[in-house]
């Protein structure tokens, strides 16, 4: 039987590319997302394409839906082994105009809600002496992004969090990686988008070295490597995904 993934963010997106990757490969994925329909849904594609998939709905920001969810994965798949974090939130927002619960609520789900969900999965990992933690953060945690400072500052949290865990967790047989995506064509891009937030496709596309935005099946791609045996000789380290953005 194919190992246990739970992949967060998974009713859209990226995670849900990945967890359609993970499955195609004979991963058990455990699609959690706050859009229960949308996770529904993809579960059902999955499982009607001869893959092993369930759904829950989850909101990360939540300890208990978490822990509830983690438990449910077990009593249906067994012990987790891969967990990927991509359940996040944007906003465009100038500084001196975030609120205080605009400011929590970003660090509620993007940074606290990555935390909920490791140290609520690894117990599992520790018990079997391996793991594979990939947390999705952000490019913009990188290069800086104005009117994000509270996005940007979510995603250099998750950066330090998986440095850190990676040197805490790799005596143990865990490696925990991140991918800070670029400009990645998803519905959170298109809302971006459609209000003004972000410039056309094709300006973006123009500004990166490979002349296009990202997808993404780009993300699943280098999510899926190093969920793998294969990639057991790298931890801790950001797995750039953005076509070519020099940070
Ligand atoms: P997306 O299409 O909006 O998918 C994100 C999914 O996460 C959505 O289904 C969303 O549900 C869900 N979600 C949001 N808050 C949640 C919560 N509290 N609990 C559980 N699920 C929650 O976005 P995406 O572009 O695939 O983004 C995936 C990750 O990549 C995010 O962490 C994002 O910050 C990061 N990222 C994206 C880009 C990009 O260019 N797209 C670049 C860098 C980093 P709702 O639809 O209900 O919100």
């Amino acid at each position: 039987m194919g190992r246990v993934a739970v992949i967060t963010g998974a009713g859209s997106g990226m995670g849900l590319a990945i967890g359609q990757r993970l499955a195609g490969a004979g991963y058990r994925v455990a699609l959690l997302d706050r859009d229960g329909p949308s996770a529904a849904r993809a579960g059902e594609e999955i499982r009607s394409s001869g893959g092993t998939a369930l759904a829950a709905t989850v909101d990360v920001s939540d300890r208990s839906q978490v822990d509830e969810a983690m438990d449910k994965v077990r009593s249906e798949f067994g012990p987790i082994q891969i967990l990927v974090t991509s359940a996040g939130i944007d906003r465009f927002v100038k500084f001196t105009e975030i609120s205080v619960d605009d400011w929590d609520q970003m660090i509620a789900v993007n940074l606290t809600g990555t935390f909920h969900c490791i140290q609520s999965a690894v117990p599992d990992m520790l018990a079997a002496k391996w793991g594979r933690i990939v947390t999705i953060s952000s490019s913009s945690a990188q290069s800086g992004a104005a009117r994000m400072s509270h996005y940007v500052a979510s995603k250099g949290g998750v950066m330090g969090l998986t440095k850190a865990l990676a040197l805490e967790l790799g005596p143990k047989g865990i490696t925990v990686n991140t991918i800070p995506p670029g400009s990645i064509v998803t519905p959170m891009m298109e809302r971006a988008k459609e209000r003004g937030d972000l410039p056309d496709l094709e300006q973006i596309a123009a500004r990166t070295p490979v002349r296009r935005t990202g997808t993404a099946e780009d993300i699943a791609y280098a999510a899926a490597f190093l969920c793998s045996d294969e990639a057991g000789y790298i931890t801790g380290q950001a797995i750039n995904v953005n076509g070519g953005w020099y940070l």
